[in-house]
């Protein structure tokens, strides 16, 4: 029997919800399944912690939480706290702090949800996003004003990074993955036209990492054209390798299309054995919906089943995912993708199937 400590971050807004409904269902599978156990402890850190105490975290919050399992965090976010603020005192802070590298960001198209992509067949498109997730365009290095020359001149300047190593070890990554599904597949999104030195070098490490992969397809694609492709042409993508800022930005566009924000979980895996790695949705803390019960779970739900694969159960991973699939196919789905049940009713429809599940097998 596997036995793990999650660090649980809820964070903000719609993050609480969503959260609680995520750990409902991993003390289900963990009752149901007989396979695993675990012991959640709860770190109170985000925008209200903010407000209270000027930081986002816990001073030594990256000590507290770094022996650990996982992480599974909510969403951060608040009207009142800039975002800028909200992202790098937390989300940012553990995802560079603990060299979260790899951000994986699957978009699937689940039955009984209409979305908003045209396309026949679209229940067989199975997208992966895999975002560089430390440096690139969220290097955090910049300033303003710093030529002083006073209000109303004022200069910034926001520098992106770009390593061959950092570049590297995610394009490999993406590679790995394709090998592991059906169409083995990995396209490349830059800006390299435009941004000759660190999307240069990008292409360069692809072409070159590419060669040792032989029996995988490739393709290279501009980030502008491939936000078009994504509508378009649907069918030609199966694992997206990207930079931090471009995947970031496609990831909102897949899950759009899918349906909703609110269906799209993710990963950030730090796999070189130091540090936790942090399961998370894709969507923010939606003040706009917070508090009303309302909020799409699927995605954290989602990001649980992600963070049990990465555990070592990817059976118990894949019945989460199945589940949710019997859920939405049965109709039962929050406002955000056309239905009107609330979140908790999602969740009971996810952990019934769960239930019905084993009772077949
Ligand atoms: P958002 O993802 O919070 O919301 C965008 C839209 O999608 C809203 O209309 C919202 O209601 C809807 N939505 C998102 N998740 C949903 C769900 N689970 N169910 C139903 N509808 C859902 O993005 P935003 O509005 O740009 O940002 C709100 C706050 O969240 C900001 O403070 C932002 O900085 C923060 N944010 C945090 C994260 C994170 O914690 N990882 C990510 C993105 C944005
Ligand atoms: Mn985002």
């Amino acid at each position: 029997m596997k036995h793990f400590r999650l660090a649980v971050i809820p964070g903000d807004g719609i993050g609480k919800e969503v959260i609680n409904e995520g750990l409902r269902v991993l003390e289900h599978l963990s009752q149901t399944s007989n396979t695993f156990t675990f012991e959640s402890d709860y770190f109170p850190w985000g925008c209200e912690y903010y407000l209270e105490h000027g930081k986002m975290m816990h001073e030594d919050g990256l000590n507290k939480i770094k022996n650990h399992d996982a992480i599974y965090f909510g969403a951060v976010g608040y009207p009142t706290v800039p975002d800028h603020i909200s992202l790098w005192g937390l989300r940012l802070a553990i995802c560079q702090g603990f060299d979260q590298w790899a951000n994986i960001r699957p978009v699937e198209f689940l039955p009984g949800i209409e979305g908003k992509l045209n396309h026949p067949d679209k229940e067989k498109l199975n997208w992966v996003l895999v975002r560089e997730n430390t440096e690139g365009e969220y290097s955090g290095i910049g300033g303003r004003n710093f030529t002083g020359r006073g209000p109303g001149k004022e200069v910034a300047v926001q520098s992106s990074i770009f390593t061959e190593e950092g570049c590297e070890r995610v394009i490999r990554h993406a590679f790995e993955l394709a090998l592991t599904r059906d169409r083995k597949k990995v396209t490349s999104v830059t800006k390299s036209n435009a941004q000759q030195y660190g999307m240069v070098l990008w292409d360069e490490v692809f072409q070159r990492v590419s060669k040792e992969y032989p029996e995988v397809e490739t393709d290279q694609c501009l980030v502008d054209a491939m936000a078009a492709n994504f509508v378009l042409h649907p069918e030609d993508l199966e694992v997206v390798v990207a930079s931090n800022l471009h995947a970031d930005i496609l990831s909102d566009l897949g899950s759009a299309l899918s349906g909703s924000l609110g269906l799209a979980p993710s990963a950030n895996l730090h796999l070189d054995g130091r540090f936790p790695s942090m399961f998370e949705s894709v969507h923010g803390s939606a003040p706009d919906i917070a508090g009303q019960g309302i909020a799409n779970p699927i995605g954290t739900i989602g990001s649980a089943a992600l963070m049990l694969e990465h555990l070592g159960l990817p059976e118990e991973a894949k019945l989460i995912n199945d589940s949710i699939r019997a859920a939405t196919k049965d109709g039962i789905l929050t406002a955000d993708i056309g239905g009107n049940n609330s979140t908790k009713e999602v969740t009971d429809s996810i952990i019934a199937h769960i239930s019905k599940m084993y009772a077949s097998v």
